[in-house]
């Protein structure tokens, strides 16, 4: 199973391109698609949730045992295999989460009774929420409410997840529990994990992709993208006072305050007089696309 995405626009009723012909291949397993703020990542996200329309363009799931599937036209198959968590994920307050995630297996199909307790209980024991079943979701911490978002993203063993902008606001040992469970979800899923948070791409996926002002920027395997930039990454620790000149003279791709010094990360494909080499990571694979597209430093 592949989701296929070729050719994908959008432009919203105010005029904003949110996506210019986005073509992109993902195969099962985690995928990351990273993105600054306004890169497009939500309104690709969304489309392929079936929750908002495309100009042009398709995406298609291929390879399932029951044949291709049109996700712009297919709506209703697609939302039976489809598992999303949205960025804002709003919780009703005063129901519990064992009630919440009956109430959503109920909606999703699952019609007996003694199944979907046993569907909910396992949930809510691998999100490891289960002491507090019975505690309204109100009373819940931002990192709770993110793993109930994945217990009811996953009801009805869903085959495409989408996870959008999972860890904003989430302490580091809230992320790191959610990437712990992330990465338990079955290797015959497509998992989306739409972030511009580098790390989490870093931690979780074999596979990738860098968007920007509505275009694919990037596309690759993570260690592949660092491989190529072997090389043609040089540092240097600079005064606050001097970035602006070496901008003008280089291209610049991050800036980083260290010790009350400046450490730049600058692309060349040829060594710059005073700066030492660097060994790349997918950080700079990011600043690099990034930099690149808008043609100024994005941080
Ligand atoms: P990201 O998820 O990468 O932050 P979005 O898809 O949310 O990016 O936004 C892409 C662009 O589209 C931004 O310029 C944003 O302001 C704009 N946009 C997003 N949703 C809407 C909408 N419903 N109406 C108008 N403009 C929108």
């Amino acid at each position: 199973m592949q989701l296929e995405i070729k050719d994908l626009t959008k432009t919203y009723s105010n005029g904003v391109r949110a996506l210019k012909g986005v073509s992109l291949t993902i195969p099962q397993g985690m995928f990351g698609l990273l993105g600054p703020n306004g890169a497009g990542k939500s309104s690709l996200m969304r489309t392929i949730a079936t929750l908002q329309e495309a100009d042009g363009g398709s995406a298609r799931l291929t390879g399932l045992p029951e044949g291709d599937l049109d996700i712009l036209t297919q709506k209703d198959a697609v939302r039976r295999l489809l598992g999303y968590l949205p960025q804002e994920f709003g919780v009703y307050p005063r129901v519990t989460a064992e009630a919440m995630l009956d109430h959503i297996a109920t909606l999703k199909g699952i019609a007996n009774s003694k199944e979907r307790k046993e569907i909910v209980q396992g949930l809510l024991q691998k999100v490891n929420l289960y002491e507090v079943r019975k505690k309204n979701l109100g009373t819940y911490s931002g990192g709770m409410k993110q793993r109930f978002g994945i217990a009811q993203a996953l009801i009805g063993s869903p085959r495409l997840i989408i996870v959008d902008e999972p860890t904003a606001g989430l302490d580091p040992a809230e992320r790191n529990r959610f990437h712990n469970l992330l990465s338990e979800i079955g290797e015959n899923t497509i998992v989306i994990l739409s972030t511009h948070i580098v790390e989490d791409v870093t931690n979780l996926c074999s596979d990738m992709a860098i968007i920007c002002l509505g275009e694919v920027v990037a596309t690759g395997n993570p260690n592949d993208l660092v491989t190529q930039l072997n090389g043609k990454v040089w540092q240097k620790s600079v005064e606050k006072s001097e970035i602006d000149t070496y901008r003008q003279t280089h291209q610049i791709i991050s800036t980083q305050l260290k010790g009350g010094k400046t450490r730049l990360h600058a692309y060349s494909e040829v060594p710059l007089d005073g700066f030492t080499p660097v060994t790349p990571d997918l950080e700079d694979v990011y600043f690099t696309k990034i930099t690149e597209k808008m043609g100024v430093m994005s941080v």
